[in-house]
């Protein structure tokens, strides 16, 4: 186990289990169903799943859970199968719910013979209906006292194809007055004429997730099945099965369930997901500012920076939201030792320097990271034109502007300073071109003679910088909890992307292999996938600094001040 391996409620029992000898081997599942791709809560189910069974010498087994044969998709598959290796996990095996039909079959056949399922021909609704509430017990359906052998006929015709969907479907006979809803003969099997991805055609039944899940863990010899809060009420059920069939094995899994990981300002659930892709609001899957997997890749966050986000954010039972900014502090963490550092111009101004002559030009040394000399120097090209930031000019500064205004001096970072002194604007008094002159004993960090100059900026020299557009994100929604606002789509953040359509980059970005950069002052960046040959296409992973933090600060400074 790594040294900064956070233990857990879930490690200790497994450890105690391994120390006492009841325990073998410990054997974890990771059991998503290929609806959709996987998002950053799913990291945490991979993370604690191959993680325990690294720590302490088991196996993990990737479970595709299959058994929807309408909403389910081999492309999902494939790409769950990507962002689980991608995370840095590979598998023992890989299996699918559909591998076991023929023995959740058998079982099913096995609990008619035992007296303990029978087949319901009532309707969808009428079973809900005389399921009762939390506080009233179900009834029996008219259908639960059918004798053994008519059971078994009526099933052997469901699996034949000889009713239609919804026609009738296979219960267990537990208890219909349990306090647990889910004891009150669940249903185990539903007629379903669709094609399954891949069964074909082959049957006509499909056993519902929980006939499915627990006998699956047992065929597989899992020995911890871990899941979400929402299946606690499920565990009796869980046992019920495996108390009541005959297993191959000895194994006698256990379920045990940990707190989901939500995340504010986003949504974890495929279905809402799904929503925002259909209804066109991101573009795909993969897009940037989704949480998933694939978006985040794409974005630029690495893998270890999600799994020291998902260990940060533990193993519990108790609800929990997390902090975005939690998210995004650990790529900074990841990135700021290891990003190499280049420069880029967002929104270009253009900058001339009077007095430097005409058709010459330097180089400068530039160091790749701050404090990192192993990472070696580049060398910077400046002439008489670079471009800055438009932001990091201002005609009529406000306080505490330390960057570039009339008569007002400044460093262009690793060159030298310039002091402005004049400015070009267009009809609509725009800026179009600042002007300054240079000072030639500035060079190398110098301080001028008349005085210390405090601002720094970053700049890109005009005869050689490489265009670029350059994608800036925000968040997803507007509002900390989107999953419980009645229209996710409203909840939207109109302003979760922007692109810097005519950004300018050093040269030597237009030749680099795909990399973390960090571009300097501006924030950490990765090549989006839409790059291509004379085509540069940055995302912005995240900014330097938690700007959330300081804006929620400093709203709160204000409504102290208030009161
Ligand atoms: P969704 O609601 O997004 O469809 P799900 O739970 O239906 O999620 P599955 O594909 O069934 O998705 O999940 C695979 C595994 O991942 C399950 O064991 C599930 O408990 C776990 N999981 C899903 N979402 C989270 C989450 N937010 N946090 C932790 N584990 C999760
Ligand atoms: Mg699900």
């Amino acid at each position: 186990m790594s040294a900064e391996q956070k233990t857990n409620f879930i490690r200790r029992q497994i450890e105690a289990e391994l120390a006492s000898g009841e325990l073998g081997a410990v054997v974890t599942r990771f059991p998503p169903e290929p609806n959709g791709y996987l998002h950053i809560g799913h990291a945490k189910a991979v993370c604690l799943n191959f993680g325990i069974a690294r720590d302490y010498g088991g196996s993990c087994a990737l479970r595709f859970d299959d058994t929807n044969p309408e909403k389910e998709d081999a492309k999902y598959a494939a790409a769950i199968e990507e962002d689980i290796r991608w995370l840095g996990f590979e598998w023992s095996r890989v299996s699918h719910a559909s591998d076991y039909f023929g023995q959740l079959h058998d079982f099913a056949v096995e609990l008619i013979k035992k007296g303990l399922a029978y087949v319901d021909g009532q309707s969808a609704e009428e079973i809900r209906a005389g399921r009762g509430t939390l506080t009233e017990p179900g009834v029996n359906s008219r259908d639960r006292e059918r004798g053994v052998e008519e059971n078994l006929k009526l099933f052997a015709g469901m699996k034949n194809g000889d009713y239609a969907d919804g026609e009738m479907v296979l219960r267990a006979k537990i208890d219909m007055a349990s306090d647990n809803i889910n004891l009150r003969d669940p249903v185990l099997y539903r007629i379903r004429s669709s094609r399954h991805q891949r069964t074909g055609d082959a049957w006509r039944i499909y056993p519902l997730y929980d006939f499915t899940h627990g006998q699956s863990d047992a065929l597989e010899n899992v020995t911890h099945s871990l899941c979400t809060m929402e299946f606690e009420d499920h565990r009796a059920l869980y046992d019920w099965f495996l108390e009541h069939l005959t297993l191959p094995g000895p194994s006698r899994p256990k379920q045990i369930e940990f707190s989901r990981l939500n995340l504010n300002y986003t949504v974890t659930s495929k279905r809402m997901l799904a929503q925002l892709v259909e209804g066109g609001d991101v573009a795909g899957w993969d897009d940037p500012r989704m949480p998933t997997l694939s978006g985040l890749r794409r974005r630029g966050f690495t893998p270890t920076a999600i799994r020291k986000f998902v260990e940060l954010t533990g193993v519990t039972r108790k609800h929990h939201i997390a902090e975005m900014g939690l998210l995004e502090n650990c790529a900074r963490e990841d990135l700021e030792a290891r990003a190499p550092r280049a420069m880029a111009v967002l929104r270009p101004l253009k900058l001339v320097i009077e007095n430097y002559p005409e058709g010459e030009s330097e180089t400068i040394d530039a160091p790749n990271h701050p404090a990192d000399k192993s990472m070696g120097t580049r060398k910077l090209r400046i002439s008489r034109e670079v471009f800055i930031e438009r932001d990091d000019f201002s005609e009529s500064p406000p306080k505490k502007f330390h960057r570039l205004a009339p008569g007002r001096a400044v460093r262009l970072r690793y060159a030298f300073v310039v002091r402005c002194t004049g400015v070009r604007r267009d009809e609509h008094g725009e800026a179009l071109e600042v002007r300054c002159e240079y000072d030639a004993d500035t060079r190398r960090g110098a301080q001028p003679a008349g005085g210390r100059v405090k601002g720094v900026i970053h700049w890109v020299n005009a005869a050689d910088a490489a265009a670029a557009e350059v994608r800036l994100y925000d968040r997803l929604f507007a509002c900390a909890e989107p999953g419980r606002e009645a229209d996710l789509r409203a909840a939207l953040n109109p302003d979760s992307l922007q692109v810097c359509a005519s950004a300018l980059v050093e040269p030597m970005l237009a030749a680099a292999a795909p990399a973390r950069w960090q571009f300097e002052r501006l924030g950490y960046f990765f090549p989006d996938r839409d790059s291509a040959a004379g085509k540069l296409v940055f995302n912005r992973i995240v900014t330097l600094r938690d700007s959330w933090a300081k804006l929620t600060e400093k709203s709160a400074a204000k409504t102290s001040a208030k009161t």
